[in-house]
């Protein structure tokens, strides 16, 4: 039987945050994950700045080999109006591949790893917990995603209404490559017409990622079908795409009723439903769960009830919950005709897209 302190369930970006910031802590460290690495995940692979700032990582260091699409600006539209580019003249985001990121964050992460082990049953006996029959852990985090079966041991459901979202991400054929219009520093953003969701187009260097995330899943097809239809008329997408989008599905926080800690248990990124409810970023949020559960983890003198790790989703609250302010407020309160109607003449504002839609709701 293996024996470890910390058992990190998944390597995705918060595992691997989460198992950065216990190196070195002296605590026996291990990260189990199903997949094997460089692994695929449905996403944008848009990243905020302070993506990297957290993790310590210089641009310089992470771009040989790999694709480190600087972002300065977007375009920002109600699908089929108007848009908005609006453009901030200095590198404010960056595209990255999930497959080269993640793998770059688990391998970079200086703790034990083992890969193709899926998490099948997860048992206490006294003060342990076992795990698949063969590992023995004091704490155990969660950090399996959405699905979580960490998350799904302390009694989280999959009831709450998830955000749902589709992309799919190829290489631009070469002989279109020329007459793509999508530019790579500056993506695009189309705007649901009831508010729901918006849809991207997202180039980064010869990749482009196309995609579409709504908070409802049952017409999330016929939304993304239709963007599909006006990326094509408007000719920003000259070429059949490759093969169907793949979809997948995660919280927000502000709306996940998730449980986050419970005895000898800590859940971090998607698997807590962190993501920001403004702009479905969910990358930082679950990298700063996970930094800030090494942090905790580090200061527990290996006491992990449920009183004592209650600090950390009492200083999650604090650090991702943004709050809203005043306007936001009282839109939440108009009638969802009028709401919208106003939503739609506002997204032709260049000071709405950029104070609003950019600053507040994408940036921070
Ligand atoms: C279509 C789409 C687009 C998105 N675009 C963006 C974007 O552009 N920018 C952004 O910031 N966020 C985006 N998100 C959200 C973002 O992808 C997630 O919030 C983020 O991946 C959460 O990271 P995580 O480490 O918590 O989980 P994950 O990245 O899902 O990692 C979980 C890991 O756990 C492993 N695992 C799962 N079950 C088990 C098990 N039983 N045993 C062992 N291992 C297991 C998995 O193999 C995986 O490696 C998008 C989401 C979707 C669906």
């Amino acid at each position: 039987m293996h024996s470890c302190d910390v058992l990190i369930v998944g390597g995705g970006p918060a595992g691997s945050s989460c198992a950065w910031g216990l190196r070195s802590s002296g605590l026996e460290v291990l990260v189990l994950d199903k997949a094997r690495f460089p692994r695929n995940k449905v996403c944008g692979g848009w990243i905020t700045v302070p993506v990297l700032r957290s993790l310590g990582i210089h641009p310089d260091d992470y771009r040989p080999g790999r694709t480190l699409q600087p972002i300065t600006g977007f375009r920002v539209s109600a699908m089929g109006q108007h848009e908005t580019e609006i453009d901030y003249e200095r590198t404010v985001s960056y595209g990255i591949r999930r497959c080269e990121f993640d793998e770059y964050l688990l391998r970079r992460c200086g703790v034990q790893i083992r890969e193709e082990s899926p998490v099948t049953s997860i048992e206490r006996f006294s003060d342990v917990w076992i795990v698949n029959g063969e590992i023995r852990a004091k704490l155990l985090v969660g950090a399996g995603g959405h699905f979580c079966p960490v998350s799904r041991h302390i009694g989280n459901t999959n009831h709450e209404e998830p955000v749902v979202a589709q992309e799919i991400e190829f290489e631009v054929p070469p002989e279109q490559s020329a007459s793509c219009s999508i530019r790579p520093e500056i993506p695009e953003l189309y705007f649901c017409d009831d508010l729901k969701g918006y849809g991207w187009c997202f180039r980064k260097n010869n990749f482009i990622n196309i995609g579409l995330g709504r908070m409802d899943h049952i017409a999330l097809p016929r939304h993304m079908e239709r963007f599909l239809t006006l990326l094509r008329t408007t000719g920003k997408v000259t070429f059949d795409l490759p093969a169907r989008p793949a979809g997948h599905a995660y919280l927000l926080f502000g709306s996940s009723q998730r449980k986050i800690v419970d005895d000898s248990i800590m859940l971090i990124g998607d698997s807590a439903g962190l993501a920001y409810e403004q702009s479905g970023e969910g990358i930082r949020p679950a990298v700063e769960s996970g930094l800030l559960a090494a942090e905790i983890i580090r200061s527990s003198e290996g006491l992990y009830n449920r009183a004592r790790l209650a600090v950390y989703s009492d200083l999650l609250v604090t650090r991702l919950n943004p709050g809203h302010a005043y306007p936001e407020k009282i839109a939440k309160h108009l009638p969802t005709h009028l709401r919208n109607s106003l939503a739609r003449m506002l997204l032709k504002s260049e000071w709405f897209c950029r104070r609003v839609v950019l600053d507040r709701w994408f940036l921070q």
